[in-house]
């Protein structure tokens, strides 16, 4: 018995090689890879019924459970079809009447292995080992009542004891939490080695644009020299009003880069006197045109003399990121407000939207790298925000609630605006 269980639990680990062989991430949620995946698990469920441990007749247990859950949970509902299709087809060969004594309860296992998995990637990992635990329990007790029912219908015996049966059941529990988390930290692995890819690609593509704008910019300024000594020296009174549209236009060119130049360098973490009013008009601006093509409106209430000691392009990312995240929890539109004022030695920044709001469940996984409910989104941003008002030792909170809305609320220690006029 203890050399099958070995053999059970050694197949069950295939589908994870095969993961940790993908070259993209999640990318068993492409169709073609997941039914490569829902085959494997198919085979590995019957590579574990080679090696049953047999109970009595021609009833068996297994591991095969495993793999038909790793493939419905984490492959999607057509690759775990084929795999149950595998697994039955062969459980038939090794058994056919045991087989239709077990049909009715392995497919209580796959509704509820279905049922589990609208709700599994929203929730916490700890959640989702429970969720894995409950269902690995599930399997187990109506296997036990196959068992009986089996028993009873041949008057056979059972090989083994309670003690034993019990324990391959605590097995089984304890496998159906591991092999889940096993899964979870290789998806997270080949994430963050994807993501790593493409931001050493991005910024080596960001540098070599920062310096080719480097160079535009001194030929241009060479042609507005030149351009404006003709336009003084000309007589035509059409010349002069070509030449003075090129020189705008030139230093519209030369403002795009130095803008750009502005954002691509690194910027080095220097903390000034901030006036907060005006470093959040400034945001506010800058992030309506986004607002107004998501029919949100901004709406800003700030005390005057607010100051704090912050690095300015940090302070106003955390504030963009913030907006940005406000104004796409509204998909219909909406409202943001932007108070912020000075509690005793604080200052209070809210950032309030009416949108879609967020789970407790949500709120509690918020600040975890990686983590986006968006199909487009990063789950960088709120990391970042929080690293930075962690250097300025503020804090960060949210408070939400599912269909209502969500607010922000930074606080950050407040400076003396006095000693920055002196
Ligand atoms: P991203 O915006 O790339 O998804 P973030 O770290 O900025 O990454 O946000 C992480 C997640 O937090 C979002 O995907 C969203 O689910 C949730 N979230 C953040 N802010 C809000 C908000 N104002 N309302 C509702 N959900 C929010
Ligand atoms: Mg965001």
């Amino acid at each position: 018995m203890v050399e099958e269980l070995l053999l059970n639990l050694f197949i069950i680990k295939i589908p994870l090689v095969l993961l940790l062989c993908l070259r993209r991430p999640l990318a068993l949620s492409d169709t073609r890879t997941g039914i490569v995946f829902g085959l494997c698990c198919g085979l590995t469920a019957a590579m574990c019924m080679m090696f049953p441990i047999q109970v009595v007749g021609d009833y068996q247990l297994d591991f095969r459970y495993i793999p038909l859950g790793m493939s419905m949970m984490f492959a999607g509902p057509l690759p775990g079809m084929i795999t149950f299709i595998l697994a039955e087809a062969s459980r038939s060969a090794f058994g056919l009447e045991a087989m239709l004594y077990e049909l009715p309860s392995d497919l209580i296992l796959v509704a509820s292995v279905l049922l589990l998995r609208r709700y599994y990637k929203e929730v916490s990992l700890i959640r989702k080992l429970w969720g894995s635990a409950i269902v690995g329990l599930l399997a187990y007790i109506l296997c036990l009542f196959n068992l009986y029912f089996y028993m009873e219908s041949t008057g056979s015996q059972s090989a083994y004891g309670i003690n034993v049966l019990l324990g391959i059941g605590a097995l089984r529990v304890a496998v159906s939490m591991i092999i889940p988390y096993l899964m979870e930290k290789i998806i997270l692995y080949n994430l963050i080695q994807h993501r790593l890819l493409k931001a050493e690609r991005l910024n080596m593509v960001s540098e070599l644009a920062a310096s080719i704008a480097h160079e535009v910019r001194n030929p241009l300024t060479v042609v507005r020299g030149f351009l404006q000594i003709m336009r003084n020296n000309s007589e035509d009174e059409k010349s002069r009003a070509y030449m003075n549209t090129s020189i705008e236009e030139l230093d519209r060119a030369e403002y795009i880069i130095s803008d750009y130049l502005n954002m691509a360098k690194h910027q080095d973490e220097k903390s000034d006197m901030l006036h907060i009013s005006e470093v959040l008009t400034q945001t506010v601006e800058l992030t309506r045109s986004f607002a107004v093509i998501g029919q949100v409106e901004l709406i800003l209430h700030c005390e005057k003399e607010l100051y704090a000691n912050a690095n300015k392009v940090q302070l106003q990312q955390v504030f963009i990121n913030l907006l940005k995240n406000a104004i796409e929890a509204m998909p219909r539109g909406g409202e943001v407000e932007i108070f912020a004022m000075r509690l005793e030695d604080q200052i209070v920044i809210n950032f309030s939207d009416n949108g879609e709001g967020m789970t407790p469940d949500q709120l509690r996984r918020l600040g975890t790298s990686y983590y986006t409910t968006k199909s487009t989104g990063t789950g960088l941003g709120l990391v970042v925000c929080m690293r930075i008002i962690h250097e300025i030792k503020g804090t960060l909170q949210f408070f939400s609630e599912f269909g209502q809305g969500t607010r922000a609320v930074i606080k950050l220690p407040a400076a003396d605006g006095v000693k920055m006029i002196s």
